[in-house]
């Protein structure tokens, strides 16, 4: 998450420039569209002013004690100021907080940075409390509000801050950002256009879908190894979209199950599944389990032939509802 987005290069190098030339503002507004990623730029360009050798146009190192304790979310001249986890709005207490932590000297003699987000999530009370900040910042602070709704803050808050408009992406950008981040499967461009061209939110949407996705066929996984599903019908639902993806999530299943056999719950890549696995795995037989594994690994490599991707995963379903299995849970150990 600490990647400089494509679409804010040149909005991150004008900001080098205003510091190099010591032109910064104290406070900053950044605005633009929900989903575009104005908190991960604050991020990054609060990781370049905590940098101690930023490299070259600023990008933060990685690698110095600043950037360390940054990755770490401990860096002490780090302040981010945001809805505690049971609200959700900023409250006056939090303001005080932080004017209180400011009024002391940065830890390592570099800035001291804040970062406000959403800002418009500041209940009056808390706005007000920090106006005074927002004039005058105590030493080298500089202070990042993020909003999506500028028109929610007040205009006290407003006009103390410079205000930064970040630019809604381009086609083009989004699509090969987007597409870079999701398995080849997904549909970028219906993604895009469900998210209003904003790549961040596109990719939330994206895994929501995928982790629904995951949950239905651990169901007619279920149903399978219980005699009330249909193997043919099923793979012809999976492969719908791809099949890459079911036949990895199938091979994570079988290797947990093996796991859960031989040494227990530790080092499962399906922790969320393990009580659901467990009972599988406890049903059939370990030599039969092995013998899957090995089938759904020559699967996978089968889907960068010409075989037909439901052919395969046909003959996958088959092979795991037609296992002999125990009905007891616990007759084999
Ligand atoms: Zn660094």
């Amino acid at each position: 998450m600490n990647e400089l987005l494509p679409w804010h290069q040149d909005v991150f190098s004008r900001l080098q420039q205003q510091r190099e030339q010591g032109r910064l503002p104290h406070a900053l507004l950044l605005t633009g569209p929900a989903g575009t990623g104005k908190q991960q730029l604050a991020g990054v360009f609060a990781r370049s002013l905590l940098c101690e050798q930023p490299q070259a146009r600023g990008i933060p190192c990685g690698q110095c004690h600043g950037c360390t304790l940054y990755a770490a979310a401990s860096h002490p001249d780090l302040h981010i100021l945001e809805p505690a986890e049971d609200s959700r709005v900023i409250k006056i207490d939090q303001v005080r907080e932080l004017i209180e932590s400011l009024s002391m000297s940065s830890h390592y003699g570099r800035a001291k940075v804040v970062i406000v987000a959403p800002a418009d999530s500041m209940n009056v009370a808390a706005s007000n409390a920090l106006l005074k900040t927002l004039e005058e910042p105590p030493g080298d602070t500089v202070l990042l509000l993020v909003s999506a709704r500028p028109s929610f803050l007040p205009a006290t808050i407003r006009s103390r801050c410079q205000l930064l408009r970040l630019p809604l992406p381009g086609m083009d950008q989004a699509r090969t950002w987007l597409a870079a981040q999701l398995a080849d499967s997904q549909d970028v461009d219906i993604l895009l256009a469900l998210t209003a061209g904003a790549p961040l939110a596109a990719r939330q949407a994206a895994d929501e879908a995928q982790l629904a996705r995951r949950t239905q066929m651990l169901n007619d996984w279920q149903s399978l190894a219980a005699g009330q599903a249909d193997p043919v019908q099923i793979a012809a639902k999976w492969v719908k979209p791809e099949a890459v993806l079911p036949i990895s999530w199938m091979y994570g299943w079988v290797a947990d199950m093996i796991r859960l056999r031989k040494e227990g719950a530790q080092h499962l890549l399906n922790r969320d599944a393990s009580a659901a696995l467990l009972t599988l795995a406890r049903q059939v037989d370990l030599v039969k389990l092995y013998d899957l594994l090995d089938r759904i690994l020559e699967g996978l490599r089968l889907t960068s032939s010409q075989v037909n991707p439901q052919t395969i995963v046909e003959g996958l379903l088959l092979y795991w509802s037609n296992m002999p299995r125990s009905n007891s849970t616990t007759s084999i150990s």
